[in-house]
């Protein structure tokens, strides 16, 4: 990303090896939302910075208090790696927030992402998990950030047997929540979404009925659906109108997690008489990817254990690592049939 609206090719300096910390080549990455909404400059201006935050790959350099790594391990990397130091981690608020909003984010955030031909790792020995047994490295790809997110959305809104859920959006995180909702136990299934392709991995991940906001207003074709409402919602994806929605379709007692990335330029509004006049006893509450070794250790165990098959997202593969430009702009273009496209960086090698 060379600046707001501007993305190509950029010379950087190798990363760095600090004493606890890791340098990864990386041999499969994965363009996210989130990649191309900072490269038009959704979460502010930046410039001269390497995009890509989901990427598997293996062990260049490892620093000298590096204890569960050496060069050539085959690991996946976490899209948020915390700071197991800070402040944030040790109040135990949220491990995504470590020195301050979404700060685990470092690629990106702090620093230059997977998009290279060398990535840094922080804290790598808590910040990395070597590839399972069992775990393709194309479904461990899906964890990083997918996976997490979507998952968060299913712990945000603590669903429980039989909740009847609406998840709103069934791109890859919609879909990861879908996904998350049934293995949690959820009865009804309500996923919001249009493209086809979605529509059909959503029913095979356990929606039970499918909404197009195309036809009309969501809130009030779900609560026409289920005689009132659902338990809990889970945003995914939308605008800030989608905010409302969710509340409207909520019921009192019931909970609306968010994990969608709402535009710096939104405000998020909604009519009092939605929330019970303050009374409603329904919980708001958004969330960031929970990141670091152990959250996707566990999320890893799922794929292992044969729980859930996270490559029935990716619908498009490049092979070399030039290809990333074109997976980046096929991403930006939200092609009808894409969910999630990969990039083999082979030629790394
Ligand atoms: P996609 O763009 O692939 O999917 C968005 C989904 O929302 C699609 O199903 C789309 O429907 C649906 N949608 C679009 N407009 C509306 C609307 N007005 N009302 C209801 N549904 C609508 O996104 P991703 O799955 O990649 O990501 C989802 C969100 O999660 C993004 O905002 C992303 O930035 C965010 N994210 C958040 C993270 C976190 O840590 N909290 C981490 C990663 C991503 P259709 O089928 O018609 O396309
Ligand atoms: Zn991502």
């Amino acid at each position: 990303m060379y600046s707001v609206g501007n993305v190509g090719w950029i010379e950087a300096d190798a990363p760095a090896c600090g004493p606890l910390d890791a340098l990864v080549r990386p041999t499969i990455v994965a363009p996210c939302t989130s990649d191309t909404h900072m490269s038009h400059g959704g979460s502010g201006p930046k410039e001269n910075l390497i995009l890509g935050h989901e990427a598997v790959g293996v062990v260049t350099q490892v620093g000298e208090q590096v204890t569960n790594f050496k060069p050539g391990d085959y690991v996946v990397v976490p899209c948020c790696t915390p700071d197991w130091l800070a402040p944030g981690v040790q109040n135990t608020v949220s491990f995504s927030h470590d020195l301050g909003l979404m700060q685990s984010f470092k690629f990106l955030g702090c620093k230059h992402g997977v998009f290279a031909e060398l990535f840094h790792v922080n804290q790598a020995d808590a910040n990395m998990v070597k590839l399972p047994n069992g775990v393709s490295p194309e479904a461990a790809l899906m964890t990083v950030d997918m996976m997490s997110t979507g998952f968060h959305g299913v712990e945000l809104a603590n669903i429980g047997f039989g909740d009847t859920v609406a998840v709103i959006g069934i791109g890859p995180v919609g879909l990861m929540a879908v996904a998350g909702a049934a293995l949690r136990g959820a009865g009804r299934i309500i996923a919001v979404g249009t493209r086809p392709n979605c529509v059909k991995i959503a029913r095979e991940y356990g929606a039970t009925d499918i909404v197009s906001y195309k036809d009309g207003d969501i809130a009030a074709q779900i609560i026409a659906l289920t005689g009132g409402g659902v338990d809990k919602t889970i945003i995914a994806g939308g605008n800030a109108e989608t905010f409302a929605q969710a509340i409207a379709m909520t019921r009192e007692m019931g909970t609306i997690a968010n994990v969608n990335f709402f535009d710096v330029t939104e405000t998020l509004a909604f009519p009092a008489y939605l929330w019970g006049l303050g009374m409603a006893n329904k919980d708001i509450r958004g969330g960031f990817c929970p990141g670091g070794a152990k959250r996707i250790e566990k999320l890893l165990a799922l794929i292992a254990a044969g729980r859930i098959d996270t490559t029935k997202l990716i619908t498009h593969s490049f092979r070399g690592f030039d290809k990333i430009a074109d997976a980046f702009a096929l991403m930006d273009s939200k092609a009808q049939d894409l969910i999630k496209p990969i990039v083999y960086c082979d030629d790394l090698a």
